[in-house]
């Protein structure tokens, strides 16, 4: 065995069906009776029934969360904090309302609980993207870190059976760049098969029927793990070429890590042959690569970038994006092939490891 490090990160986890219902608990295990609760105008709802648990004992609802955590909105819903003199916040909602939670809680040192409605896994990471003036910046720090978060299987019905897919993709995404981080570790490789298996094996269930309790509460688990991966471990090729498509070519965020998955695990598929046995398996058995073309058929996703939008001619571009910075991926980075790479996503091709 090779020697590693691990480092633990301190979240505190409350995981099931109804777990809602123990928020007032755990705000008064807190000593904090002043939330202020943070969602997406898409998830009003959801807040308002969260208002209800807590019997209207709150600082305030702030209801404007929005993706990529623009830094106007965070300043909005700070001075709103301010003036309602809110002890803590609490998100309910996907990545992007975390991300105005997170945000808020860095600026003040409010506590933040979470309770996390999509399996992107924001809620188990001290990473905070934020943008200004269109520009994304992201940054690490343990005190971004939300103190509880409360996974209520419950809140999941309601995601819709595509974006269910894709944001269960994007959670996989950090599995499996888990396995083969610079700084990977055996015990965050096992969370990551856990993981994976989850997923693989409750996504397809959950396009199938969006209200299947048993492959909701085992996809959730899933993203738990993964997340938690995402937040301990450095990512590689596939969360970096994300990154720079989203944020040059204004893609969306799971559904871009779903179409280049595949291709970046085939890009490194011939650096670790080790990992790909390991990971075949967790796909049900096989070749991994082979195992990620076939969930995402069954997941019946969009699988080219120019169905969101993105141009032939913005090709060349990506490709000089994305390998202009220098960063760990277990196989060199070479532009000519990152080229074919982001051609076959954009073109929507089956993956194959022949790069
Ligand atoms: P999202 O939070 O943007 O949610 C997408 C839409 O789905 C929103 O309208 C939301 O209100 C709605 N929604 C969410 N849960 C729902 C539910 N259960 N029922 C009905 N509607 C629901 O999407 P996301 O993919 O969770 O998050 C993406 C953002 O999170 C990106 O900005 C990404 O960069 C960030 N992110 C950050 C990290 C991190 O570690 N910092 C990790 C993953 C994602």
């Amino acid at each position: 065995m090779d020697t590693f490090e691990y480092n633990a990160n301190p979240a505190r986890v409350i995981f099931g069906n109804g777990t809602l219902q123990r928020l007032p608990d755990e705000l008064a295990r807190l000593k904090l009776s002043a939330p202020l609760l943070l969602s997406t105008p898409q998830q009003v709802d959801q807040a308002n029934a969260l208002k209800d648990v807590l019997a209207g004992k709150i600082a305030g609802l702030f209801t404007e969360a929005t993706m990529h955590t623009p830094t106007s909105v965070t300043e909005k819903a700070l001075a709103y904090a301010k003036e309602a003199g809110a002890d803590c916040v609490v998100s309910i909602g996907g990545g992007s309302t975390i991300g105005l939670g997170k945000a808020i809680s860095v600026r003040t040192g409010l506590p933040h609980v979470c309770i996390p409605t999509t399996y992107a896994g924001s809620e188990m990471t001290p990473i905070l993207g934020e943008t200004a003036d269109g520009r994304k910046t992201t940054r690490t720090d343990p005190k971004i870190l939300p103190g509880t978060v409360i996974y209520d299987v419950d809140l999941t019905m309601s995601l819709p059976a595509g974006l269910s897919a894709t944001s269960g993709v994007n959670a996989i995404a950090h599995a499996v760049e888990a396995l083969y981080a610079k700084n990977t570790n055996p015990i965050i490789s096992l969370l990551a098969l856990e993981g994976i298996s989850a997923l693989t094996s409750s996504l397809p269930a959950i396009v199938e029927d969006p209200l299947s309790v048993p492959a909701r509460q085992k996809a959730l688990y899933g993203a738990w793990l993964c997340g938690t991966c995402l937040g301990s471990v450095g990512m590689a090729l596939h969360h970096k070429l994300c990154h720079a498509l989203g944020g040059s070519f204004n893609l969306p965020h799971a559904e871009t890590h779903t179409i280049v998955l595949p291709h970046a695990l085939a890009y490194n598929a011939p650096a670790i042959p080790d990992v790909m046995e390991r990971l075949g398996a967790a796909f049900g058995g096989g070749d991994a690569v082979k195992g990620v073309n076939v969930l995402l058929a069954k997941l019946k996703v969009k699988r080219g970038l120019r169905e969101y939008g993105m141009k032939e001619e913005d090709i060349d571009r990506a490709a000089e994006i994305a390998v202009s910075n220098p960063y760990y991926n277990p196989r060199p980075v070479e532009k000519e092939k990152i080229r074919e790479l982001i051609r076959r996503a954009w073109a929507g091709e089956e993956a194959r490891a022949d790069l």
